[in-house]
């Protein structure tokens, strides 16, 4: 994943006041491969990368940052702005009906979505009308007809022997005279886009003058993203786009390619083949899953909120410095602690999950309140030398905070482990104080 790809970058990263053009340039190129493996088309791609690299070089980078998470959380923040920043909303006609058009490539979701879009209006207290504009697929009409009786959708249909344009015209009229006040047109999609079936979608347009086109796009169309965005813009002046098919383990490139190739938002996407209501697009959410990045940004706003970054930066100097005490020890175990559930933070830091003995590790209050009499029984030499602390040593300092020499044992294990995930944790986060680059 990205994650784990830029964590080799971070390492180099960190440590600088300020983010180079070669640091920059470095991460870049995962993030480059990662918009690709996502299947965003590659001259999206590289404008993408453009802008992220203008904003990034020279960035400074804020004191509980390091310059590898200012920048995953550029590209996120672009990524977020690339997709539409916030959501969109429908079209609303002066005077009803608002009229729908649905397009797309044949099994892109057009009738699914429609069914979605009808069901979601109808919740929302209107009154839609399906209209049945595929009469090439077999059976098209009796999809849309079934899926309108699921919801209790009426559907408006003249059989496959009509022209679909007066099919489109004749059900506009329809919804007029019976008071339904959105109209949503279900259209004949192609496997390839064919001048025949654009010029059809043409006439429809002409014909029904729609408030809304909606791109039905399958996020797991890969770089043909792009072409079919493009010539379906060309010809219909798409007014947005619905992304079908989330539910899939897609990251959904497709997103982003066809968001910039037409300018039109994304305004809701579709998680299923059943029939549910259409849901909101968030470009935020999108931006993660994209990037496979859910879990780096709740970990840095996690972090940014708990650690303190000049105690932390202190605290990685006295690691590199070999000054890490059973003092320190204890202190950090109650900032570790204010991250929540230590297992939980583990699995969100990319090679973590792999040091099973930290497992053992686990920070609760009472275990805290024993750790801190443990260490309070040692003498001052004893806490910062842990290498001295013999089975009679021990035994004392068992006594001495009415605990028991294995628990003594457990902790000076804790302690080993913790200097070494300390190592780790810090290769990730390295949060640099005022001071920091000097260790
Ligand atoms: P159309 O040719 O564009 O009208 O596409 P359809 O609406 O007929 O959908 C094609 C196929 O994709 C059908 O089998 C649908 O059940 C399925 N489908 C549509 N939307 C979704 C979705 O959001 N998720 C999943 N998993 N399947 C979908
Ligand atoms: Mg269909």
């Amino acid at each position: 994943s990205l994650t784990s790809r830029l964590q080799s970058v971070f390492g180099k990263l960190r440590g600088k006041g300020k983010v180079t053009e070669d640091d920059v340039n470095e991460a870049m190129r995962e993030v480059r491969l990662a918009l690709l493996e996502a299947d965003v088309n590659f001259k999206v791609v590289k404008d993408f990368i453009a802008r992220v690299k203008e904003r990034a070089i020279g960035q400074e980078v804020v004191k509980s940052f390091t310059p590898g998470m200012v920048i995953i959380d550029i590209v996120n923040k672009e990524l977020t702005e690339l997709m539409g920043g916030t959501q969109a909303k429908l079209a609303k006609a002066a005077k009803p009906p608002t009229v729908i058009m649905m397009a797309g490539l044949q099994g892109a979701g057009k009738t699914t979505a429609s069914a979605k879009l009808a069901l979601m209006l109808q919740k929302g207290g209107h009154k839609p009308l399906l209209a049945a504009c595929d009469i090439y697929r077999p059976a098209a009409i009796k999809q849309l007809q079934v899926l309108g009786g699921q919801i209790g959708v009426p559907v408006f249909s003249l059989g496959d022997k009509v022209n679909p344009v007066d099919i489109a015209r004749q059900a506009l009229q329809h919804a007029k005279d019976e008071g339904r006040d959105y109209l949503i047109i279900d259209t004949a999609g192609r496997l390839h886009i064919d001048e025949a079936l654009m010029e059809e979608l043409r006439q429809i347009h002409e014909a029904v003058k729609p408030d809304e086109v909606l791109l039905v796009v399958d996020a797991m169309i890969g770089q043909e993203a792009v072409n079919v965005a493009q010539s379906f813009h060309e010809q219909l002046e798409l007014t947005g786009i619905v992304l079908t098919k989330l539910d899939g383990d897609t990251r959904g490139g497709a997103a982003i390619s066809v968001k910039a190739v037409t300018g039109c938002p994304i305004k809701f996407v579709g998680m299923g083949e059943k029939i549910e209501p259409l849901e909101p697009f968030h470009p935020d959410r999108m931006a993660s899953r994209i990037l496979g990045m859910g879990d780096m940004l709740s970990l840095i706003e996690k972090a940014q909120a708990a650690i303190d970054a000049e105690k932390a930066a202190e605290m990685e100097r006295k690691m590199r410095a070999a000054e890490f005490t059973f003092e320190d020890f204890l202190e950090q175990m109650a900032q570790v602690r204010k991250l929540g559930p230590l297992d939980q933070l583990l699995e969100m830091l990319p090679g973590m999950g792999k040091l099973k003995q930290l497992k053992d590790i686990q920070i609760d209050e009472r275990q805290l309140a024993r750790v801190e009499a443990i260490v309070k029984s040692m003498t001052t030499e004893e806490k910062r030398n842990p290498e001295i602390l013999n089975h009679s040593r021990r035994k004392r300092i068992a006594a001495g905070s009415g605990t028991t020499v294995a628990d003594v044992n457990r902790l000076i294990k804790q302690f080993d482990d913790m200097r070494r995930m300390m190592k780790q944790f810090s290769t990730m986060m390295g949060p640099k104080g005022p001071k920091g680059g000097k260790g």
